[in-house]
Parts: structure tokens; sequence; C-alpha cells
């Protein structure tokens, strides 16, 4: 995929109406339907100062929820409008609708430095399907498209890719951000390069492991999906998570790994517990000698050292996938001892993965990295070297 792509740098802005597609699907609260956690928004302003200040009028869109192609009153980005007008010091119109007659006049009535919200994309079925007359429809209410909402750049919907097909389209800069991390280290990384993967699942990261088997010089794996590769090579993994039909693939993994001279690095201790809680009582045995009844729910003391040394020594690192269950304390040793190795080394560190990005802010080394992608399934599909709808529908650079 090409990642050079254009931006609102690169082009005039100046008396333009810009359709900016934004990720403002925040958190509400259930009982008040207030803003739990604003960063979103706040994430959203350079772009939208940026072209507000160099004369552009912004018809801002998102999803917000999943109200599946129905207008549901408790899903009005309303609230959002409140405080992006706040946020930015500006009157911030919200439309009655996502491209009917009220967006229509309100978009047309738009002048320069102006902010107007559309309703939640996602009321209307069209923009999940991609429809290409709704598509067409937003392209109307403006003469350029920006798209700044990385979280939903692997999906091909009519906000985030179709109107790109009746617009000249560039990126914001949230996915010129991401675009240039991201992309720069699959495509030039500082070497060594090294790639911890982790997580629940083997079937969840076949994508990310074969394709940055081509590009890492050592991948490290870690998390629920280590004891399939250690099952593997004939190890007793007790009660841990397996994945029987991946074993073949854990194999060939590891057969590829040492053809083309990639480090490929499995757990040699594991902290198990009888059972999958969070106040069971951790014990650490070898990787591969994991007794019957219990369970490999992070990797051991051993394997942080070894793994922390060969971070210190990288040029880049990727980091997806949680060392074990984070979310219970007694469990999260191995995930921070990961974290702090990379949030201490000199290397470009990378974080793509929602949930290994919640572990980073949970453990407190979310300010220490390079880069923590803001899209989950995005910075997945982005790892997995897919070309995302997105980003290949913005203008090359
Ligand atoms: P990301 O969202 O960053 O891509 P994943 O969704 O693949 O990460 O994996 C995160 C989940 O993996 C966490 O909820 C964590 O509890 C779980 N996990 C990690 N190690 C284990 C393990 N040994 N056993 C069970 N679950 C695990
Ligand atoms: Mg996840």
């Amino acid at each position: 995929m090409n990642y050079h792509k254009k931006t609102v740098r690169d082009v005039d802005v100046s008396g333009k109406k810009v359709l900016l597609r934004c990720d403002f699907n925040v958190p509400l609260d259930k009982e008040t339907g207030a803003i739990t956690d604003e960063k979103r928004i706040v994430a959203s302003l350079p772009t939208i100062q940026y072209l507000l200040e160099h004369g552009a009028a912004v018809i801002a869109c998102s999803h917000l929820g999943r109200p599946k192609g129905q207008v549901k009153p408790e899903l009005s980005l309303k609230p959002v409008a409140e405080r992006l007008g706040q946020l930015l010091n500006v009157d911030a119109q919200l439309a009655a609708d996502v491209a009917g007659p009220d967006a229509a006049a309100k978009a047309a009535a738009l002048q320069s430095g102006q902010v107007l919200l559309l309703e939640n994309l996602r009321f209307q079925p069209e923009e999940e399907k991609n429809d290409p007359e709704f598509a067409k429809t937003l392209a109307s209410f403006a003469d350029l498209f920006v798209s700044d909402a990385f979280g939903t750049v692997h999906r091909a919907h009519a906000s985030t890719a179709g109107v790109a097909a009746y617009l000249p389209a560039v990126a914001g800069l949230l996915v010129e951000k991401e675009l240039s991390f991201l992309g720069g280290a699959l495509e030039e990384p500082k070497r060594p390069f090294v790639a911890i993967l982790g997580g629940s699942k083997v079937s969840d990261k076949i994508g990310v492991l074969e394709s940055l088997l081509t590009k890492a010089d050592a991948i490290l794996i870690g998390g629920g999906m280590s004891y399939t590769f250690t099952k593997a090579l004939g190890g007793k993994i007790g009660a841990s998570l397996l994945e029987e039909d991946r074993l073949d693939f854990a194999k060939s993994i590891m057969e590829q790994a040492e053809t083309q001279g990639v480090q490929l690095l499995l757990p040699t201790d594991s902290v198990c517990a009888h059972e999958f809680a969070a106040d069971a009582a951790p014990e650490t045995f070898p990787a591969s000698e994991i007794p019957e009844d219990m369970m490999g729910l992070d990797i051991g003391p051993e394997t942080a050292k070894r793994y922390a040394d060969v971070i210190q020594g990288a040029g880049t690192v990727i980091w997806n996938g949680p060392m074990g269950v984070f979310e219970f304390p007694a469990f999260a040793k191995g995930t921070a001892a990961v974290a702090e190795a990379m949030a201490a080394s000199n290397a470009v560190t990378i974080i793509g993965g929602g949930d290994s990005a919640a572990a980073a802010n949970q453990l407190g080394f979310a300010d220490r990295m390079t880069h923590i992608s803001t899209g989950g399934g995005a910075s997945l599909e982005f790892l997995e070297g897919k070309a995302l709808p997105g980003v290949a529908c913005l203008l090359d650079k």
C-alpha cells in the first residue's frame, strides 16, 4: 500500500467547504447521556483549527455508537456539537439530519470559519452500505474531503471512502500522523526492527504474523497465543489457551522465521493459575512444563527480562497484543515489563491494537511511546499490509 498521501497541508483549502470525517465516537454515560471521555474530540481539534485558520468552512461528520441505520435520539451528536463548540470557541451548529434537507440547507449557508456537524452518519443505513447515491449527496455539500478518522479507514463506508469518488480527498493531521509512523515503520524501519506480538488468539494475528515475518528482524511472542506455539514444539501447556487448528500454522511460522533468519522468541517461563480469575494465586513454571490443571496467564520474569533486553537494543519496536491477562494486576507484570522496556528505550516505539493501547495507558507508559495508534482494528489491518479503503482513496503525494 502507498502510505504517501496528500494532506490538508498539500492543498489550498481557502474559501473551500470541507467535508471532514472525524472520529467522534465517544463513550456516553448510559443514564445522563453525558460524554465520559472527550479524548477523541480533543484529538480532532488540530485539523479543524488548521482548516478554519486557512479560510475553510468545516462540515464535520462522524458515527456514534451502533444505531444500525435508524434514528436513535440517544445517539445524537448533540453533546458532541456542544462540546466541540466550547473547545473551538465557535458556534458549532448541528444539522437535524445526516444528508437531508436541513443538512443541505445549513451546508449551503455555511461561511468560511464556520463549523457544521452533520447528525450521526449511522442513522442512515446507506452509510455502512457505502451507497453511492448517499455518498454523492454528502459529497455535494463540499469541495474537498478530508479523512481524519483513522479508526474507520479499514471500512469502506460512504463517509470513509465512498465520497472520494466525487471529491478530491486528502488526509487530516491525525491520519497523516498514523500514516507517517505506521507506514514509516513498515517501509523503512530503523533496525533492528523488533515486533512484539501477543493477545489472546493466534487466529486474530495470522495476517500480522505473516506480514511482520517479512519485515522484522526479531519477533517476540507472548500472551495467550504463545501456548499454541509452545504446544506445536511438543511442550506441555496444561489448561492454557490452545488453538488446536492453528498448530500447523504456528509450526510453519517458526520454520519460515528460521529460513528467513528472523529471530523468533517464545516464552521460557509462564505465570500460571488454577483458574481464570483476578484473585487466583500466581505460580511460575517453565513454559513447556505447565501442570495439567493450570493455565498460563502471563509471561514469566525470565522471559520478561529476555524480551526487555531485545527491546533495549532495537531501532524500531512495534507492539501488538498484551503479554498476559493485564486486566488482572497479578498477571500484568509481563505486559508492564515489556511496556517499560519500550518506554525506556531509544527506539521508535509504536503500539497498535485497542487492548495494547489500553494496557499502555492503564500501566502508565503511554506518554513515553513514540506513537500509539488510535485505530484498533485499523492499525491491525495496517500492520497486515492490507490496502485500507479509507487510505487508498486519498490522493497520492
Ligand atoms: P489488541 O486489542 O491489542 O490487538 P488482543 O485483542 O489480541 O489485543 O488481546 C488482548 C486480550 O488478550 C486481553 O484481553 C488479554 O486479557 C488477553 N490475553 C493475553 N494473554 C492471555 C492469556 N495468557 N490467556 C488468556 N487471555 C490472554
Ligand atoms: Mg483487542
